[in-house]
This record gives C-alpha cells, structure tokens and sequence, in this order.
C-alpha cells in the first residue's frame, strides 16, 4: 500500500507532495549546507572564543577551533580529519600536524608517573618516555 507521498500542510489545508514541501525548502537548506562549507565572518573557536582556524568535519555540527582546543578535543577522537583554513581555503591536515600526541591509557592523558625526555617535538624524532 502506497499513502505516504502526500502531506496535509494544516495551514492552509492544501494537500501538498513530499516533493513540493522538498521544493519550498530546498533553496533554504542549500544555503545552509553551502554556509556550512565556507568560513564564518567572525572565526571564533567553539570552546575558548579566541581566533579559530581549524574545523573538523568529522565532529558533529563542525565545530571551529583554535589549534590548541582541536588537539585537546580529540584525546578520544584520534582519527578525526581536520581542515586549516590558509588564505584562501581550507586544507586538510592531520591532528599530529596540529601537536596531537596519542597516549594510550590515562584516558587519552599523559602517564602522570612519567617524565618526556625530548622537549623539543618535531617529526623525527621519537618521544621517550621514562618512568619516574
Ligand atoms: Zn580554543
Ligand atoms: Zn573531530
């Protein structure tokens, strides 16, 4: 049995297709997904309200972050994709390239009876960790 392709819109009692209430609708919703794409006016990061230039998609609502709240938003998110806006665009770039460290345990924290032997991170380098 095929009855769900008509809704009654009770307001003006007119009988309308799923299609047409889509059709009213699309052009507002187009606009949000577009708005959605770009970049805000006033890049705020969503946690501390300083300067945001990294969004990650992958978070629900993509929410704009300062580079230190994206590290420490994803502790338990660690694949996680985000975009850094540049000049002109955003570009994708990985929460390791923003100074994300995996710790496993502690809940995504460091161990609190270690000491970090490198105090200069960079890339090449492996990050020793010794037990106190
Ligand atoms: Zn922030
Ligand atoms: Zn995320």
């Amino acid at each position: 049995m095929y009855h769900t392709s008509y809704a009654l819109n009770l307001n003006s009692n007119v009988i309308q297709t799923v299609m047409d209430q889509w059709l009213e609708l699309r052009s507002k919703y187009l606009h949000i997904l577009l708005e959605m794409e770009g970049r805000p006016l006033t890049p705020k990061c969503s946690i501390c309200k300083k300067h945001g230039d990294v969004k990650c998609p992958d978070c629900f609502g993509t929410p704009l972050f300062c580079q230190g709240c994206c590290v420490n938003a994803h502790r338990h998110s660690p694949f996680h994709r985000p975009l850094q806006w540049t000049a002109t665009h955003y570009t994708q770039v990985s929460l390791h390239y923003l100074g994300f460290v995996l710790f496993i345990g502690h809940e995504g924290a460091p161990c609190p009876q270690t000491v970090e032997v490198c105090i200069y991170p960079c890339f090449q380098c492996i990050h020793l960790l010794i037990l106190i």
